[in-house]
């Protein structure tokens, strides 16, 4: 057995909320070492829809969502899905994720998660001019569709709630909405823009490049599985597959849907489980799509990309040692060819990535109740949206200083 001594600060896991917890520490001159298995920005944070979905403030277990609930279910391939032989792993998840829903805890939660997005903005537009990569953002703004008057008028009261919140937005219709997509399916009667709504030119390529600025102010990367952790007084001890180990006067988990397996290491019980979401990216000549494209209805979207256009969403509550089961993308890009007809489906590249998500769909954020370690994780769909904030906030924290934001909502000892 070896060891290392000379880790200030450890980081496990290298995807977008690691690599900029890892950039503002690096900004901060503290000296980091990112360790994953795979690489920066390889996994989750590779092949997702692109959106800085800054306006996306309602937790997923809303009203309009649990209406939808059997008629999704129904659906094998359809926009949620729970393997059988998973349902009782899943169960206690479950029955939090449907408590979340309850009246006296939506109305706290939309306010956590309104406060977390307006951070999340502001922090993404500083990092991103600091790092250089300003040009790979997109205003474009978004479109959200619906397929008859009555999936309109069920969509209003989640409008409502967001104007509450200061977030802009038009319903459409006819002529304007074609201009906003050209080549639209009929059945599609109504939509609302978004203007706000921002998407990145490929969230793999902006991880990197962020990396890139990272690696410059002196962060390091260590391509290593973790297999255990140990934290006490004298800081952490890391246990690597290869039998060697590694010690860190603090320590910051970021692994992503695997992160409660490290937590359950210091004694933190945290009920993340995992949506995995499917998509297949075509080739970029497949259908000119001028903004992301939002079918709620059928539980995914359309996103132009700089490498592609990227096709997909769902949620399939499967953990994550099942394999893919690729029938639900090819089930999405069917649908997306019926809705822009044009669309050549063809030349894809599926995918499928692990959102690591907590009950209340709010992440976790803050100190563990071993000495010296933090958690930051559990980000659900909102992962590359909330990256920057949460690199922020864990600087604040592994520097003792007072966050810009009231963390109770966030922190790991909530459940
Ligand atoms: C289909 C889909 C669409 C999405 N669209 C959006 C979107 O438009 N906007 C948005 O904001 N979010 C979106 N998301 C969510 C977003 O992708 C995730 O929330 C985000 O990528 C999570 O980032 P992360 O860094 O926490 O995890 P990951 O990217 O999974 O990174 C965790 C890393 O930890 C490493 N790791 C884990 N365990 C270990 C270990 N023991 N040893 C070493 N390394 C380890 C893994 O290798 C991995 O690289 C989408 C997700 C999916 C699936």
């Amino acid at each position: 057995m070896t060891s290392d001594t000379s880790i200030d600060i450890a980081i496990i896991g290298g995807g977008i909320i690691g690599i900029c917890a890892a950039t503002y520490l690096a900004e901060a001159g503290r000296s980091v070492t990112v360790f994953d298995r795979t690489g920066i920005c390889e996994e989750t944070s590779s092949g997702n829809a692109a959106a800085f979905a800054f306006s996306d403030v309602l937790p997923l277990a809303h009203k309009g969502m649990i209406r939808q609930l059997p008629k999704w279910l129904a659906d094998p391939l359809g926009p949620l899905a729970v393997p059988p032989a998973y349902l009782p792993s899943l169960l206690p998840w479950l029955i939090r994720f449907w408590r979340a829903g309850a009246a006296k805890h939506y109305e706290a939660s939309v306010a956590a998660q309104a406060g977390m997005m307006k951070l999340a903005e502001a922090e993404w537009m500083g990092l991103l001019d600091r790092s250089g990569t300003r040009p790979m953002l997109r205003e474009d703004g978004s479109l959200e569709l619906y397929e008859s008057e009555a999936e309109f008028r069920a969509s209003l009261p989640g409008w409502a709630e967001r104007e509450r919140f200061g977030i802009g937005f038009r319903h459409v219709e006819g002529e304007e909405m074609a201009s906003l997509q050209p080549g639209l399916s009929p059945r599609f009667v109504k939509g609302t823009f978004v203007p706000g709504w921002k998407t990145v030119a490929d969230p793999k390529l902006l991880g990197k490049a962020v990396w890139a600025y990272a690696e410059k102010l002196g962060a390091r990367f260590e391509h290593a599985r973790i297999e255990r952790i140990e934290a006490g007084t004298n800081g952490a001890t890391i246990m690597l597959a290869d039998g060697t180990t590694r010690k860190a006067k603090q320590l910051v988990v970021t692994a992503g849907a695997w992160s409660h397996l490290l937590a359950k290491n210091l004694g933190d019980r945290i009920p993340l489980e995992t949506e995995r979401g499917y998509n297949t990216t075509l080739p970029i000549s497949a259908f000119d799509v001028k903004r992301q494209l939002i079918f709620s209805g059928h539980g995914f979207v359309i996103t132009p990309l700089e490498t592609g256009l990227r096709v997909g969403g769902a949620v399939e509550l499967g953990g994550i040692e099942r394999p893919p089961n690729f029938r639900r993308s090819k089930a999405m890009l069917e649908k997306a060819k019926r809705f822009l007809p044009g669309l050549d489906p063809s030349g894809g590249r599926e995918w499928m990535g692990f959102r690591p998500s907590l009950p209340d769909s709010l992440p976790v954020i803050g100190a563990a109740r071993a000495p010296g370690v933090f958690y930051a994780f559990g980000h659900g769909h909102l992962g590359l949206t909330q990256a920057a904030a949460t690199g922020r906030l864990i600087r604040d924290l592994v520097l003792g200083q007072n966050p810009p934001l009231d963390l109770t909502p966030f922190r790991p000892q909530r459940f």
